[in-house]
């Protein structure tokens, strides 16, 4: 019994790295989408940025041939003061020159303040680049890393089968019972444990020195009294 429970806890350190292995694969999906996530969110935003930019850009330039064209219009006006007859004529042509002045002002404040606000967006932007860039690189190396664990995971799971198989021989039938049933429900699926220091290793209840002997000698399956699981004899434990 004794070596079977030595070979036990090599099972048992196998069983948990093909779990690790098995919830890998549920979690390694879900940091993948949310960094993919992530990335998305910020390119979205660098996108709606640059197309901010570029609508802004439009408008300035329909400002601009707006501009030109009350310029232009501005300019008729003005010559035309010199060959107005009556001074009706001429007052009347002062308001339409008045008006297309306070277009024209318009115009250029709202093309200056386009400008403005362009130069803003654009600085924005650069440093929203950076930033992408950074991050960019950051998390997919981390996915790419993530992708390739998950690729190989299944091969590490069939190399611990493969180093479980081999070991299952040597641990008694009755023994391997047992151990599998405690697994599906204990926490952590930690079913055999060594003792420590006088005391189960995983509830930490203290063992009394009849028991101590009983885990010692390795006659038999012994379990905890506090959590049922099987008690083993670590080497190093000393004498009792
Ligand atoms: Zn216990």
């Amino acid at each position: 019994m004794r070596e079977s429970l030595h070979n036990l806890l090599k099972i048992q350190e196998i069983d948990k790295e093909i779990n690790a292995l098995h919830q890998s694969q549920v979690d390694f999906p879900l940091e993948i989408d949310t960094l993919e996530v992530e990335l998305k969110n910020a390119r979205d935003q660098l996108d709606a940025q640059q197309q901010r930019s570029e609508e802004l850009e439009k408008n300035r330039r329909t400002f601009e041939r707006d501009l030109e064209a009350i310029e232009a219009d501005l300019k008729k006006h003005q010559d035309r003061l010199y060959e107005v007859k009556t001074n009706k004529e001429y007052d009347a042509l002062q308001i339409e020159i008045a008006g297309l002045q306070d277009r024209k002002d318009d115009h250029e404040t709202a093309i200056l303040e386009n400008i403005e606000m362009i130069e803003e967006i654009e600085a924005q932007l650069g440093e929203d680049k950076k930033y992408y860039r950074e991050i960019e690189k950051d998390r997919q190396k981390r996915i790419d890393e993530l992708t390739a664990k998950l690729n190989s995971i299944e091969k590490n799971v069939r190399a611990w089968e493969r180093k479980r198989s081999a070991i299952e021989p040597h641990v008694e039938p009755g023994l391997l019972n047992v151990y599998n049933r405690i697994r599906e429900v204990v926490k952590g699926g930690v079913a055999v444990v060594p003792v420590h220091k006088g005391a189960c290793g995983g509830c930490y209840r203290q063992l009394s020195p009849q028991r101590l002997v009983e885990v010692r000698r390795a006659d038999s399956i012994l379990r905890c009294d506090g959590c049922r699981r099987i008690l083993a004899w670590r080497e190093d434990e000393g004498a009792v």
